[in-house]
């Protein structure tokens, strides 16, 4: 077996832990972010806003990481993911095999760029990115069909 082979696929179960990891720490945050919201509610004099926030941010920030832990995992895999429709596309295509949208080369992902989960002080760096990785997670993606093309015949002029 080549030892490239392993190498790729330990990789690969890293970056898989870690993705699990961020994901039970969003949940812990969606959890805490619900008992801070009802102590608001039992509460009208407890304003919670700034923790319900930090915790929001750190979660924002959480889906921005896994989403660069996926496309690492797709790279290790000769795949990437396409800005535009989200297709996975060999990693040598120079546009996207679906929908034709440019790959932008220069954006290579350096290894070290993952911040600390507590980084609730940074402001989000993306937030289109954040929106398209709650959207991968929650798999709320609408398909349009595919074949709008099709002739619809009419029966006119069939009848005798
Ligand atoms: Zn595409």
């Amino acid at each position: 077996m080549p030892i490239f082979q392993d190498q790729k696929g330990k990789n690969i179960s890293n970056f898989q832990k870690m993705i699990d990891e961020k994901k039970s720490t969003i949940r812990k945050y969606f959890d805490e972010i619900g008992h801070l919201y009802y102590g608001q509610y039992k509460d009208v004099n407890v304003d919670m806003t700034k923790d319900i926030n930090a915790r929001c941010e750190s979660i924002s920030n959480l889906y921005i990481e896994i989403e660069d832990l996926n496309t690492k995992i797709l790279r290790e895999r000769g795949l990437k993911k396409c800005a535009v429709c989200g297709t996975e596309n060999n990693l040598s295509n120079a546009f996207c095999f679906k929908c034709g949208a440019r790959f932008d080369d220069s954006d290579a992902v350096p290894a070290d760029v993952i911040a600390p989960p507590n980084a609730s002080a940074t402001p989000s760096r993306d937030t289109k990115l954040v929106a398209a990785a709650i959207e991968a997670e929650t798999e709320i993606q609408t398909e349009e069909p595919a074949d709008n093309n099709a002739q619809v015949e009419t029966e006119e002029g069939k009848e005798e």
